[in-house]
């Protein structure tokens, strides 16, 4: 692709008309938007709280604790992992995760539904297999493999050691005259930590859609990331031979929905898929990895392939593609990377408002694409429009799967297209879009998680920090604080996630970067006999400050986007949407900020008393 694209008639060179398609865009967009926005869910609290309760670990009863550790890790999945991994590699021993579920793995223990895997290569996703010596099977790991792994690390670090399973925390305040946190779980513990971390997960509370009626339905009901076995039968591999004589329904058409589709059509006596915004579905082309493939290997090898992966998805060069799939495609042909490409090709750099307009043509080739595909694929005309998304690559999460789109040539599967209305009812006997009633047994909702509402709200607790300063309080106006892992006024706590950190394709690789930070502080506090680890109010201002500075491009991207979680559901929140809680200059150049600052030793913007 060359800047020429930019010159004559668009339309010509092209074979589409870009002004159609910006205004295809917009109208289809707008037909989306809400006055409610974010508001148009139904919290999982009061009558819809069983939707949380854990299906896979029979409770055990065990009697409250009064005691205290150095370290309690919140939180057993990636994030607590990797914090405990780094922090018993520092030395630090006494430590503590507390995890509601009943085993670590996080999203990874609660997500089990049929088809349930990791679309981002397995070689850079699972974390540290060097560490565990560990290959994984597919290039594309299945969620048990990524369970069985998250377990492995937690025996290979002696996590399950003091840990507090099935323990969920009901309140975290900070007691000033002890330096203490005491947490208060629902186990009627009451623990006392010096330092806590903070590794509630991004995406971990589920919740529903605001359907009218959503609560008469008589059938059965449950939500994705709590998949009922007993009702449906299978596992994850499939086999659901429960439904085979069952009509389910399942709402939603995100991530997650196109990887149990698949299931649900080869079992359900009928499924209705309920949609209310196409996903882009690209090739997923997974293989088993090659018998040599370890052999190969040099040590260091894994974060050789992180670095090379998160460099080509954050738009940065690399002579070479490790990865080499979908992901890093799309990045290198639709960001910074075809740009300079292009300018390259030119001998000259192009102005912003030439790599806007070559960053948009290119985009809607790639959408094109994705659009043919699911023509190519579909039989049925009116659904393989029906299927086609009209957006930008990057408004929604990309999705890559080669079973999604031909399960809508099963004769048993219907897709229920509502014209961005979303459903508009629920009865006794089933779910009523664009005037029709459909009676089904069952409804699944694969209708995603909170982002966007307060961090203690997600959590399920509230967190009172140094002279009562509650967190939902500090951060009512928007997040504050230094690198998105400390906070003034909560002091010896850190945040791990996306809490104004920068977000990476592979999410684990930037966890594990907090969590050598957050082992590097404790550390330094260790060594020089101080007790209390705190950010001050300027340090905060300053990362404010940098935040907002780069966060403006993204801003602008989504402003346009259809809505979804990314845009809080398209009205555009720059203190507390999913964007406000994620570094805009991206991971490289926040890699380099903590590495930098860290390198200095000096603490800066950190009191140590
Ligand atoms: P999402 O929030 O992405 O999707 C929710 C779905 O529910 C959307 O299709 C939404 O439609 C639909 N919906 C909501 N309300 C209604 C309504 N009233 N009527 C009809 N439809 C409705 O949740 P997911 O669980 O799919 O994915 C969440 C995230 O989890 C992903 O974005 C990804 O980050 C992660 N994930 C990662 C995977 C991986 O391979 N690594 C696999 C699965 C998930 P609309 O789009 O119109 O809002």
């Amino acid at each position: 692709m060359s800047i020429d694209l930019l010159e004559g008639n668009p339309k010509e060179k092209l074979g589409f008309d870009p002004n159609e398609l910006r205004a295809k865009y917009r109208y289809e967009r707008d037909k989306r938007l809400r006055e409610e926005g974010n508001a148009q869910y139904q919290e999982v609290a009061d009558e819809f709280a069983s939707y949380t309760d854990d299906p896979y670990t029979e409770w055990v009863e065990r009697d409250p604790l009064n005691d205290e550790v150095q370290v309690a890790i919140i939180g057993g999945g990636f994030g607590g992992l990797l914090m405990g991994g780094r922090l018993r590699e520092a030395g630090f021993d006494d430590i503590r995760v507390i995890e509601k579920a009943g085993d670590f793995g996080g999203t990874w223990y609660w997500n089990r539904y049929p088809g349930a895997m990791c679309d981002v290569e397995s070689y850079c996703y699972l974390p540290l297999l060097e560490e565990l010596n560990y290959i994984p099977k597919h290039k594309y790991s299945y969620a048990p493999e990524i369970f069985e792994h998250s377990k492995a690390i937690a025996r290979h670090y002696d996590l399950y050691k003091n840990a507090c399973l099935q323990t969920g925390v009901s309140e975290m305040r900070w007691d000033d005259s002890s330096g203490r946190w005491i947490i208060h779980t629902d186990r009627g513990d009451a623990i006392r930590a010096q330092f806590v971390a903070m590794a509630n997960g991004p995406l971990n509370r589920p919740k529903l859609p605001g359907i009218p009626g959503i609560a008469t339905f008589k059938g059965h009901t449950f939500h994705t990331s709590r998949w009922d076995y007993d009702y449906t039968g299978g596992d994850s591999d499939g086999n659901l031979t429960g439904l085979r004589d069952k009509r389910v329904a399942i709402i939603g058409t995100g991530a997650t929905a196109v990887q149990c589709i698949p299931h649900l059509g080869e079992w359900a006596k009928h499924l209705y898929v309920l949609q209310r915004t196409p996903s882009s579905i690209d090739v997923r082309n997974n293989r088993e990895t090659e018998s040599d493939f370890a052999q190969q290997l040099e040590p260091g090898w894994q974060q050789r392939r992180m670095d090379n992966f998160n460099i080509l998805v954050s738009g940065g060069d690399q002579d070479e593609d490790l990865v080499s799939d979908g992901w890093t495609e799309i990045f290198r042909n639709l960001t910074g990377i075809a740009a300079k490409t292009a300018s390259r090709e030119l001998g000259r750099r192009l102005s912003s408002r030439e790599k806007g307009q070559l960053m948009e043509l290119l985009d809607f080739q790639k959408m094109n694409q994705v659009r043919d595909r699911a023509e190519a694929i579909v039989n049925d005309p009116d659904t393989a429009a029906a299927l086609k998304p009209w957006y930008r690559q990057f408004c929604k999460r990309p999705c890559f799967h080669d079973e999604y789109l031909p399960t809508f040539n099963r004769p048993n599967v219907t897709l229920v297209d509502t014209d961005g209305r979303g459903v508009e009812r629920i009865t006794e006997r089933g779910i009523v879009a664009n005037g029709t009633e459909y009676p089904v047994d069952c409804i699944v909702f694969a209708t995603g998680f909170e982002v966007g509402t307060s961090y203690t709200r997600r959590a399920g607790y509230e967190i009172t920090g140094r002279n009562g300063l509650s967190l939902t309080d500090k951060w009512a106006k928007g997040w504050r604080t230094l690198f998105g892992l400390q906070a003034n006024g909560f002091p010896n706590c850190f945040f791990l996630g996306f809490t104004q950190t920068a977000l990476s394709v592979n999410v684990p690789h930037a966890l594990n970067e907090q969590a050598k930070h957050v082992t590097y502080i404790l550390d330094q506090a260790r060594q020089r006999g101080a007790t209390r680890i705190e950010a001050t109010l300027e340090a905060e201002d300053m990362w404010l400050a940098e935040m907002k500075d780069k966060s403006r491009i993204a801003e602008r991207f989504y402003a346009e986007c259809t809505p979804g979680y990314y845009n809080n559901e398209g009205k555009l929140d720059t203190n507390n949407g999913f964007f406000a809680g994620t570094y805009g200059a991206g991971p490289i150049k926040f890699f380099r900020i903590l590495d930098d600052w860290r390198s200095t030793g000096r603490l800066e913007g950190v009191e140590l008393t």
